[in-house]
């Protein structure tokens, strides 16, 4: 299921982490050449994909929503 950006956090291993607006989370790493996405490496570029559509394959499955809070280490 196609779902917006709502914002972002860092999980424990400083990976960034898309807020969907459905209460999923969704990794957002730029790993290349697997995943390229330079965009999330700047706030500019974070803001920028604010809105824009990811495939929630939480939603497709029925998981329950995610702790969308920010993730820190203990
Ligand atoms: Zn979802």
């Amino acid at each position: 299921m196609q779902q917006p950006i709502a914002g972002y956090h860092r999980d424990e291993e400083n990976h960034w982490v898309a807020k969907l607006a459905c209460g999923h989370n969704q990794h957002v790493r730029h790993d290349p050449p697997w995943q390229n996405r330079p965009w999330v490496e700047t706030a500019q570029g974070r803001e920028s994909m604010l809105g824009h559509l990811l495939n929630c394959k939480k939603c497709d499955e029925g998981a329950p929503p995610d702790n969308q809070d920010e993730v820190r280490k203990s």
